[in-house]
């Protein structure tokens, strides 16, 4: 905190300029320090476009100590109103107002020009009572948020350096932000499941009221096995969560390989997985189940120096003959598969009757 001297001694002694040249010297130096000091931290809290509040935080954090300030907070738009999301420090969060309406407002008028602000009388809601600071989030013509720095009561007041300093870090970090956000839209719509590289449940769940949907509309079979991992906690205990990650993914792809293309494989737990084959009627869907557990258990998995024997249980389960509903279908090949592990596991079981 304080101001700084640096050349600006020398050069108020003989320029009458020397304010102005001390102001933008100081400027230069501050972003000069910004880029060495503040810099790789910046941008390595840029990197981290898979946490968004991670993020925040260090921004919130950087923007403080830059603009010599005693609050930084992050406020995100939701519709026409903004979120406090992340404060420095993080208890101060808890002080200020949780959502405001943009009308009227410092913030909201920063969100809407696009440029950075200031006041020295704080209008904002919850305030340290100092002067105040505000520079937008934004993405183009995205408008994410607002970021506020404040100083306490009787402070010297922010200016166009601080402001431009501010600006300095809210650029950058709004393109972060977009891409943090673009990313957890990214994984929210996403089907597959990033270890195993198959269907993720949500597929699963879509695909089976699908094919069970069109096997009632064209009079036709559609069957589904689930497939259990035979005591995979021993596998993770004996050869460590790593190995045991490589074995789903083994898993998975011998599964894949197994079935017609036409089948649909997604992770269904933890160490579970389910094919949904459309068409086949309860014979074939045994014998898909057989390929499956022949597949899996025909040689170990290799994982650096470890061979790993795997082995399975697969329940089976075919609309109509089983269920009535898509959900039933699933519940049926549940069964069957807790019915093969009560059978001593290592097998494929089908369910013989529609349930009650
Ligand atoms: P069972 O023969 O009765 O199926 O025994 P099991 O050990 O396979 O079944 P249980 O449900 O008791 O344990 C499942 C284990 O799977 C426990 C959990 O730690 C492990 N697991 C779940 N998800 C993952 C994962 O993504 N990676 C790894 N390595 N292990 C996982
Ligand atoms: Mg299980
Ligand atoms: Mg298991």
């Amino acid at each position: 905190a304080g101001r700084r001297g640096g050349a600006g001694g020398w050069a108020r002694g003989v320029n009458p300029l020397a304010g102005g040249v001390d102001r933008r010297w100081r400027a230069i130096k501050r972003g000069g320090d910004l880029l060495t000091a503040q810099g790789r931290r910046l941008g390595d809290a840029l990197q981290r476009t898979h946490d968004l509040d991670g993020l925040l935080a260090t921004v919130c954090a950087i923007s403080a100590s830059t603009t010599e300030s005693v609050r930084a907070t992050a406020w995100l738009v939701e519709g026409s109103s903004l979120v406090a999301r992340v404060a420095w420090p993080p208890e101060s969060l808890r002080s200020s107002a949780g959502r405001v309406p943009m009308e009227g407002t410092l913030m909201g008028r920063v969100v809407s020009t696009g440029l950075p602000a200031w006041m020295d009388r704080p209008d904002q809601p919850a305030s340290v009572g100092g002067p105040v600071l505000c520079a937008p989030l934004q993405r183009g013509s995205d408008r994410l948020g607002v970021l506020v720095v404040e100083r306490g009561p009787g402070s010297a007041a922010y200016d166009t350096e601080s402001g431009a300093s501010l600006v300095a870090i809210t650029g950058p970090a709004s393109v972060a932000m977009d891409n943090a956000l673009l990313h957890r839209q990214a994984q929210r719509l996403s089907v597959f499941d990033p270890l195993t590289g198959v269907g993720n449940l949500r597929m699963l769940t879509t695909t089976l009221a699908a094919e069970v949907d069109r096997a009632r509309h064209f009079g036709r079979c559609c069957s589904l096995l689930i497939v259990d991992i035979d005591r995979f906690r021993d596998i993770n205990t004996q050869h460590g969560h790593s190995a045991g990650d490589k074995v789903l993914a083994g898993v998975a792809a011998r599964i894949a390989a197994s079935v017609r293309t036409v089948d649909r494989v997604a992770r269904y737990g933890g160490e579970e997985f389910a094919v949904v084959c459309p068409e086949l009627d309860p014979e074939a869907a045994v014998a898909a189940a057989d390929r499956v557990w022949r597949a899996v258990r025909d040689q170990p998995f290799v994982v650096g120096d470890a061979s790993i024997v795997v082995r399975v249980s697969i329940g089976v389960a075919t609309w109509p003959q089983q269920a009535r509903t898509s959900t039933e279908l699933l519940r049926a090949a549940d069964d069957a598969a807790a019915h093969a592990k009560v059978l001593g596991r290592d097998q494929v079981s089908r369910t013989e009757r529609l349930s009650d």
